[in-house]
């Protein structure tokens, strides 16, 4: 709310207090009836009935007008205005509002008097009077009382939310369906504690006061478990949705979209430790936008992501006092509350979760309980993602040259050829290589100084293509590679293949000859590769004879001819 709206809040209410304590003394001044501790008593009731409120989206709900309502039938509206406005006060006090939020006190005082004077009047207007009241003759006006408090009530809310937190009008919310819910129950009792205190006295207060009071207690406490019930569902959804995902990145997104839905937070962050002892955000949430942001590493020794770091533990904080001794957090200065837990898997710390609210107790045990959970989730599912991606990963490459392999090159090369086929691709061209005298390196230096050479060799082609920005090298077998090019014309992959050529036959690869030789030492070997090249559309139509093709002008055109050659495919 702004800062103007607030002020506005506070002169009208300074201005409107003696004026509606006046009004309601010169309509209807206090009646005594010579029992003047028992308004006491009632003030007691209504304090005890506050501090059990149900709470619904900020809104809070009590059942103090059941003993508002007697209140006024037995003293008038101006005690009845008094009391209510104490009772607010404990409510607000109850619920903590905090200092940003003071508004809130000249806001449900001002709704008080409304329904307080608003309600009074329909009373007055139906007949009724303070008298002693009789059930069969009074009820009428005491039910349009009772009706009008919730009407007022009702339609004052409406007009705060979209006025003043400019949400948008509903009526059938949860908060309406309580407040049906409780003023059935707590209209009743009011008016049955109206004529037991006729009867008894003092004595009414304990017999329907005390059921009242319980009654309230448990309502609220059903609430709260209710709460918890709800977000269990949703958290149970969220683990379901989690541990479906095969890639990590899913797995984040997921979680940061469900958390920041489900729990109403000003930021979020998701902080992931790798390499054991580096904490780095992946995912952060501010001004109502997720990001994936791809910060710097950091050690965990400062901050609150340090502290769950080092303690292991999750972390409730209501205030900002409760956690200013942790040093050096980056959090903005306006931030209060805040929730931290640790993502732990298999007893190691994989992750770190804060959720933090520019508002005092903004979150609750629930919640924490909540992320808590899903933080268990959270753990599994980045786990079992993680397993996934290296399962394919291991899949795919060749595990000694760590290149793609040939299944990877087979799918790669079938998905192109269908990008091909959609015109989504120009050409495809393949460049097969093929080491001369590959034997000779084994039979020579042995098996390992070849291996060791396939791995240099390897290394030099991911380098090149990856300075080049195009191209997918893939060890084809043996001692053969494949680099396939999208979108690149004949004469630019011929030049591309005679660079690689150069590559190899430039430079000597360095062999550790230290197995056949008791001196360590390494030797450079000079090698060469035959290379052919094939282009599609123009040399092939299908992926099998781009590859036929491509090894058909390799060993004709370059190995036949003499070795390290580049050549091209002829029909
Ligand atoms: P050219 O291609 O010039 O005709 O002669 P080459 O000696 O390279 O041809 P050939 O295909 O007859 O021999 C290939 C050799 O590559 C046979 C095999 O021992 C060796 N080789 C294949 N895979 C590996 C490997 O993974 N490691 C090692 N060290 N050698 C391998
Ligand atoms: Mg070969
Ligand atoms: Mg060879």
């Amino acid at each position: 709310m702004g800062r103007k709206m607030q002020a506005a809040l506070w002169i009208c209410w300074i201005v409107s207090t003696p004026l509606f304590f006046m009004i309601a003394y010169h309509t209807s001044p206090p009646i005594y009836q010579g029992f003047q501790w028992d308004i006491t008593a009632f003030l007691l009731l209504m304090c005890l009935v506050s501090v059990w409120p149900i709470i619904i989206n900020d809104t809070p709900i009590f059942y103090v007008q059941g003993v508002s309502l007697v209140v006024f039938l037995l003293f008038g509206l101006f005690i009845e205005l008094l009391l209510t406005q104490i009772a607010v006060i404990v409510l607000l006090l109850k619920v903590r509002v905090g200092s940003k939020d003071l508004y809130r006190y000249p806001l449900n005082a001002l709704l008080f008097y409304f329904i307080s004077i608003g309600s009074a009047a329909i009373y007055y207007l139906a007949g009724g009077t303070h008298g002693r009241l009789t059930i069969n003759e009074d009820l009428l006006a005491i039910f349009l009382y009772g009706l009008s408090i919730f009407v007022i009530n009702q339609f004052l809310l409406s007009i705060i939310q979209v006025v003043i937190y400019k949400m948008r009008f509903a009526f059938f919310t949860r908060s309406f369906l309580w407040e049906c819910f409780t003023s059935l129950l707590v209209f009743p009792m009011g008016i049955g504690l109206y004529f037991l205190y006729l009867q008894v006295g003092m004595k009414a207060i304990f017999f329907v006061g005390t059921p009242f009071l319980g009654l309230s207690i448990f309502l609220s406490l059903y609430y709260k478990s209710q709460r918890i019930n709800r977000y269990l569902q949703k958290a149970s959804e969220i683990g379901h949705q989690l541990t479906e995902k095969l890639h990590k990145k899913d797995v984040l997104d997921i979680f940061m979209e469900k958390i920041v839905d489900m729990i109403p937070v000003e930021r979020a962050y998701l902080i992931d430790v790798f390499e054991k002892d580096m904490l780095r955000i992946v995912r952060r949430y501010e001004n109502g936008i997720i990001h994936a942001s791809g910060e710097e590493a950091k050690s965990p020794d400062r901050g609150i992501s340090g502290h769950v770091y080092i303690m292991r533990e999750s972390f409730l904080f209501h205030k900002r006092k409760q956690w200013k001794h942790i040093q050096q957090s980056q959090l903005p200065k306006t931030v209060e509350s805040l929730i931290a837990v640790p993502v732990m898997r298999n007893q190691v710390l994989i992750g770190i979760v804060i959720l933090a609210s520019n508002k005092k107790h903004a979150f609750d045990r629930a919640q924490l309980m909540i992320i808590d959970l899903l933080s268990v989730y959270l753990g599994v599912a980045i786990e079992n993602a993680k397993n996934y991606e290296e399962t394919r990963r291991q899949s795919e490459h060749c595990s000694l040259t760590g290149l793609y392999n040939y299944r990877y090159f087979e799918q790669k090369l079938e998905r192109d050829f269908q990008r091909l086929h959609q015109h989504e691709l120009a050409a495809l061209t393949l460049i097969l290589l093929d080491i001369d005298h590959f034997k000779n390196i084994n039979d020579t230096y042995g098996h390992y100084s070849g291996n060791e050479v396939l791995i240099q060799l390897s290394h030099r082609l991911l380098n090149y293509v990856k300075k080049q920005g195009i191209g997918t090298v893939a060890r084809y077998g043996g001692e053969e590679f494949v680099i396939l090019l999208p979108n690149m014309d004949k004469q630019s992959s011929i030049a591309y293949a005679e660079e690689i050529r150069q590559l190899i036959a430039n430079h000597p690869f360095e062999i550790d000859h230290s197995l056949q030789n008791s001196l360590s030492r390494s030797i450079a070997v000079f090698l060469t590769a035959s290379i052919g090249v094939a282009t599609a559309p123009l040399d092939a139509e299908d992926t099998f004879s781009l590859i036929r093709h491509a090894d058909r002008a390799m060993y004709i055109g370059a190995k036949k001819a003499g070795r390290n050659k580049v050549a091209v495919y002829v029909s």
